[in-house]
């Protein structure tokens, strides 16, 4: 069997993960000195939302989103934002931000007695609405990224948006299977969110 990661190329350079495609965000800054970066976020979006296949998620996070395009983006005019990646319903998957800088798509926020969670947290964006199904590709793709993710950097904690932002943010919602991403990577049920370990 030929496998690229037998061959010398490496799943990692200064951050960005080999098999995603690139798209570099300018919604970006630097990490605390001393971060650790602990903390894997999952998010939902679609846009306009509960729409998918477009380009319009990406043009959001590299700031080229016609506002004027969709009456629901008149909701998030001028938002300047980013997530790590980006996997859509197909499980295709993006990438925005190298994993070594400081992503935007946690904003306040509040995990494992740790407030600003950009600051040491992974963001992953799933094509989705929040409280409704995500399909089979996204999971396989999520727990193939979470595992590359991990023999990277120290992760000890899988918790969504609403789990990190609670009254304020609500994706991914009831509609995310915690337990099967707990499932496939194996991980132990302490480092996801309660609902994972029901
Ligand atoms: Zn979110």
């Amino acid at each position: 069997m030929t496998n690229p990661r037998d061959e010398g190329a490496p799943l990692w350079q200064d951050g960005w993960y080999a098999f995603a495609r690139r798209l570099q965000s300018p919604n970006f800054s630097s990490r605390p000195a001393g971060a650790q970066t602990d903390l894997i976020v999952v998010h939902s979006i679609s846009l306009p939302p509960g729409e998918y296949g477009g380009d319009e998620v990406q043009r959001l996070f590299t700031n080229t989103l016609d506002w004027h395009a969709h009456s629901a983006f008149k909701a998030i005019e001028g938002l300047t934002v980013s997530a790590h990646f980006y996997i859509r319903r197909g499980g295709e998957l993006w990438q925005f931000v190298s994993c070594d800088d400081r992503a935007w798509h946690a904003g306040v926020s509040q995990y494992r007695g740790r407030a600003n969670c950009n600051d040491d947290s992974i963001g992953i964006e799933l094509e989705g609405v929040a409280g409704e199904p995500f399909e089979p590709a996204q999971y396989e793709a999520m727990a193939a990224l979470c595992a590359v993710i991990a023999q990277r950097y120290d992760v000890q904690h899988v918790a969504g948006h609403e789990h990190i932002a609670p009254g304020r943010k609500r994706d991914p919602g009831a509609g995310f299977d915690w337990a099967r991403l707990q499932a496939d990577l194996g991980w132990p049920p302490a480092w996801f969110p309660a609902a994972a370990q029901a």
